[in-house]
């Protein structure tokens, strides 16, 4: 079966930058899941697995445009430390990757400043301004069910559990 639009696509991936060490393995766990066509997938990903099936390996290269974008410089935000996810289980550094509470649900940042009350954050996506090489492996490929198209996403192992 090729992936086509409503199709759901299982698959493996290792991610690095152009030439550096992988630092992100989805063979530690379960492949990702997501729904083909439904926007749920970064863009040039979705492009370049369309017409694969299982067993199919594919190494994507994807400037930051077609990634998580550009970096934004004004992108740093004073929030309360009341927002921050977890803050009394650890000290706050600069650098540390955290999670803030917003009106759209929990969102990951990364430390600047840290102060008494506040801390700055930057809301840049941690990959934004990279350029990311995909190397993937199509686990699976199957028809949507109806109740996964009326959603827009993948249900059961790896897609929404509801
Ligand atoms: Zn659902």
């Amino acid at each position: 079966m090729l992936i086509e639009k409503n199709s759901v696509v299982s698959f493996h991936y290792r991610l690095s930058e152009p030439g550096e060490a992988v630092f992100e393995d989805s063979h530690d766990g379960q492949p990702l899941v997501y729904l083909h066509g439904h926007r749920g997938m970064l863009v040039g990903l979705e492009a370049a697995l369309a017409g694969k099936q299982a067993g199919d390996t594919l190494s994507v290269t994807l400037p930051p445009e077609q990634a998580y974008g550009q970096r934004q410089d004004d992108a740093v935000q004073r929030v309360s430390l009341k927002h921050v996810v977890g803050r009394a289980a650890k000290k706050l550094k600069p650098g540390m990757a955290v999670q803030v509470n917003t009106d759209h649900g929990p969102r990951d940042v990364i430390v600047v400043k840290a102060g008494l009350k506040t801390v700055d954050v930057d809301t840049n996506h941690p990959l934004a301004g990279k350029t990311l090489v995909f190397d993937v492996e199509v686990v699976g490929v199957r028809a949507a069910t109806a109740e996964e198209l009326t959603h827009g996403h993948a249900h059961g192992a790896g897609g929404h559990q509801h």
